[in-house]
């Protein structure tokens, strides 16, 4: 018989009670150290004071009211993520999915409004994942994900991550925009190698394509600066933002320069939950968290020591373990062992959470609160897992 919740996941078979920072505990008091974050989405750990004081003193205000209204929370965090991005407008959803959708209807209109309707493709790169909508499944990189589930919605095509001739080579005519995750997250966790950003920058620039930059995983101080991005020393023309915004409450955002929307006008897009006053209360105390003085400093540094000590394991394990990848607190480790024997024995023998990724990667995605001592007890954790892999190996 189907279970009363639908099986649409593989779960683990552990409930979790409570949260405390970067600490998880489980119905049967177990504590575990959680490297995982909900996938990259409690950016500022379980229960932060900061965060349930406002969504509970939002709640007994007004929760909802939809977009027929002002919504000052809103028009608030619209401002600040405006005066700390390159965009000059924002539109609120719900999910990282919603505004990949959002970016992707921006920009077709953008082209529309110039008198170009024909250019719709968005050029997508391998091993991306843009979530799971009928749409976003033609941007996913995924083929799995795509079966049995009707025809591939059109307009969607693909080159090679990195790749910048074929890049180039993929421009036609009916082309719209470039759409890619400044770094990859499920799809291993690939970081844009050096200057390709800035490459794409300049190719959408010369053919009169929009830039978009998916950062619903990579975004939202994830990388030790608010915007991935920003350590290219350039700026897409509309990016999506999600998971780490709301700090665990569902908000996503879809960001863009003037130009860039300049296409839209009211009732040509919405949703009835979008931005409203509650999850604009939660995602308005994460920004007060993570714009706070200092703290995006900080999670450079302490991200910077969790690489470097991750890497010292590396060395001490070659046979489990192979590289460290990716950027800030976005860490995989490309595994040499199947990754799930080193995810499952980190969480059993350690009491430690962290999340698969292709490619045989395991992902590190703590809260960007944590402090070195935490960084010491995953290392820790984790050098001790690898030895052990090594020894049954052996
Ligand atoms: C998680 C994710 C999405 C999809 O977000 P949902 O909130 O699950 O819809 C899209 N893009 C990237 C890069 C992601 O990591």
């Amino acid at each position: 018989m189907v279970s009363s919740v639908m099986p649409t996941y593989g779960r683990i078979d552990i409930a979790f009670e409570r949260g405390e920072g970067p600490y998880l505990f489980a119905t049967d008091g177990r504590r575990y150290l959680d490297f995982a974050s909900g996938i990259a989405t409690n950016s500022i750990g379980h229960a932060h004071p900061h965060l349930v004081r406002a969504i509970c003193e939002q709640a007994g205000r007004v929760m909802h009211v939809s977009n027929l209204y002002r919504i000052p929370e809103q028009e608030k965090l619209a401002d600040r993520l405006v005066a700390s991005s390159f965009a000059d407008t924002v539109f609120f959803c719900n999910s990282g999915v919603e505004a990949l959708e959002g970016a992707t209807k921006v920009a077709r209109r953008y082209h529309f409004h110039n008198g170009e309707p024909h250019r719709t493709r968005i050029i997508c790169c391998t091993h991306s994942f843009h979530g799971r909508t009928l749409g976003m499944l033609s941007a996913t990189d995924k083929e799995a994900y795509r079966e049995g589930f009707g025809p591939r919605v059109q307009g969607f095509s693909h080159v090679a991550f990195g790749n910048l001739n074929e890049m180039r080579a993929a421009i036609s005519d009916d082309a719209a925009a470039i759409l890619v995750e400044p770094v990859q997250g499920e799809g291993g966790v690939n970081a844009a190698p050096e200057g390709y950003l800035k490459a794409l920058r300049e190719i959408a620039d010369e053919f009169g394509l929009l830039l978009i930059f998916d950062e619903v995983q990579c975004g939202m101080g994830r990388t030790g600066k608010l915007w991935a991005h920003e350590w290219a020393g350039m700026a897409p023309d509309i990016m999506a933002s999600a998971k780490g915004l709301g700090g665990g409450f569902p908000v996503g955002a879809v960001l863009a320069s003037e130009k860039a929307a300049s296409g839209m006008k009211p009732g040509l897009h919405g949703s009835t939950f979008g931005g409203n006053p509650l999850a604009m209360a939660a995602a308005n105390a994460v920004l007060d968290v993570i714009l706070a003085d200092g703290f995006l400093a900080k999670v450079e540094r302490t991200a910077a020591s969790l690489h470097g000590k991750l890497e010292a394991v590396v060395k001490r394990h070659p046979k489990v373990v192979e590289e460290v990848r990716g950027s800030g607190m976005l860490l995989g480790l490309k595994c040499v062992v199947p990754s799930g024997d080193l995810q499952t024995r980190l969480r059993e023998e350690h009491g430690m959470l962290t999340v698969g990724a292709a490619e045989n990667v395991l992902r590190l995605l703590p809260p960007l609160t944590i402090e070195e001592a935490h960084v010491d007890e995953a290392v820790k954790a984790v050098d001790a897992a690898c030895a052990g892999l090594a020894r049954d190996a052996a």
